[in-house]
This record gives C-alpha cells, sequence and structure tokens, in this order.
C-alpha cells in the first residue's frame, strides 16, 4: 500500500512538521497571494483565512482598494515575515524559489 501526503513538501519536512518550526526551517510563500476574495458583504479580503478585510467594494473601487498602502504592507509583512503560524496549515503554502527569496531579502 502508497501513502501520499500532500502537499509534496511536507514530506521532506515531516520533523520540522511534527515539532512545529516549520517557518523557522524554511523560506515559504503563498501561491494565492495575488489572488483576492470578495466576500458576500463586498469585502475584499487577500486571504480566506486570515479574513483581514482591506475595504469593500460598496464603498471604494476594487482597484483602490487592493492597491491601498494596507493591502500592500499586508503583503509585504506575510513575504518578510515567512508568512503567519496559520499559514503553516494551508494547503496555499509552498517552499519560495531561491529567485523569488532573494527578492524578499531586497523588500
Ligand atoms: S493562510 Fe497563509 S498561505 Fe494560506 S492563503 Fe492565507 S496567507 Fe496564503
Amino acid at each position: 500500500m502508497d501513502v501520499f501526503i500532500d502537499p509534496p513538501y511536507l514530506m521532506d519536512n515531516l520533523r520540522a512538521c511534527y515539532e512545529g518550526t516549520l517557518l523557522t526551517a524554511k523560506k515559504f510563500i503563498c501561491h494565492i497571494m495575488n489572488t483576492a476574495t470578495i466576500a458576500p458583504n463586498g469585502d475584499v479580503l487577500n486571504c480566506i483565512h486570515i479574513r483581514k478585510p482591506f475595504g469593500n467594494i460598496l464603498d471604494a473601487p476594487f482597484e483602490e482598494i487592493w492597491n491601498s498602502e494596507a493591502a500592500n504592507t499586508f503583503r509585504r509583512q506575510l513575504l518578510k515575515n515567512n508568512l503567519t503560524p496559520l499559514c503553516e496549515n494551508c494547503p496555499f503554502m509552498s517552499p519560495a524559489p531561491r529567485s523569488v527569496t532573494r527578492k524578499i531579502q531586497s523588500l
């Protein structure tokens, strides 16, 4: 019988996952960071799990909300801080490619 672990990078980092040190062991990115979610009430969210609204499309144009300083700061902090503890259990987290890691260091 075969057992598959998904996402596959977890297999290489089982000990860190078990010990809760995954985010200190490697650089990760959120691969849906450039995806917006609009909640039924019009709130614009960057992350469906963190659910921090950056504005509401009933009050301001989407482009203005998405490119706001608050939304940009949120994304920048996610990258600089190697995501959040909540991300560690999220299927949208994945190891950062080396080229991305270099760009993150220059933020
Ligand atoms: S919890 Fe983290 S990895 Fe998952 S979608 Fe939100 S920001 Fe991305």
